[in-house]
C-alpha cells in the first residue's frame, strides 16, 4: 500500500522487495517464488500522480522445454499513471484513476503483473541464471523411446535372442 495522502508535491523515492510472501498473497499460480527489488519514484502533482517503477531481481519458474526449476531474471521499468479525480476515467493498463477523497494506492497486482509480464513468453533454460542449456536426460524421456536406438535391452529382443540361441 501506498500512503501518497500525507506526501507534498514533488518527488518521492520508495523501495520494497517482493519475496515468496509476496507472490503467495496473490490469488494466482504463475509465480511462487522470487526476490525481486523494486524502487518506485514518485511525482506527486496536485491533480495527478506519476510513478516510475523498476524492478529487478528473478523469479523461479520451470522451464517450458524440460520442466526444470530455475530462477529466471526479472528487470524492466513501467510508468503508471494514476490520475485524481471524482469522474470515471476510461482506464488503462498505465493510466488509473482515483477518487480525491482516497489517500493510499495498492500497488500489488500492478507490481506482479510488471514482475510477470518481463519474463519471456517460453521460458527455456538458456534464459535462466542457474543453467546454460535444457537437461539432456529429461529431454531424452519426453521425446520417448529412441527408435533408431540401441533396443538391445528391450524385452521382446531378448525374448528373440532366446529363440535363435535355441
Ligand atoms: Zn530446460
Amino acid at each position: 500500500m501506498l500512503q501518497f495522502g500525507s506526501l507534498k508535491e514533488g518527488n518521492h523515492d520508495f523501495d520494497y522487495k517482493l519475496d515468496d510472501d509476496f507472490f503467495s498473497l496473490i490469488p494466482q499460480d504463475l509465480i511462487e517464488k522470487g526476490e525481486v527489488n523494486v524502487l518506485l519514484k514518485l511525482e506527486k502533482a496536485e491533480r495527478r500522480l506519476t510513478l516510475n517503477v523498476t524492478i529487478d531481481g528473478w523469479v523461479q519458474k520451470k522451464c517450458d522445454v524440460c520442466l526444470s526449476d530455475l530462477q529466471y531474471p526479472v528487470k524492466s521499468t513501467q510508468i503508471l499513471h494514476v490520475k485524481i479525480t471524482d469522474k470515471e476515467i476510461e482506464e488503462d493498463s498505465d493510466l488509473i484513476g482515483i477518487g480525491s477523497n482516497e489517500y493510499e494506492l495498492d500497488l500489488v497486482q500492478h507490481l506482479f503483473d510488471y514482475v510477470y509480464l518481463s519474463l519471456p513468453m517460453k521460458l527455456k533454460c538458456s534464459d535462466s541464471l542457474n543453467r546454460n542449456e535444457c537437461d539432456d536426460k529429461v529431454l531424452e524421456m519426453l521425446a520417448g523411446p529412441d527408435e533408431d536406438g540401441d533396443n538391445s535391452n528391450h524385452p521382446e529382443w531378448q525374448k528373440l535372442k532366446e529363440i535363435f540361441k535355441n
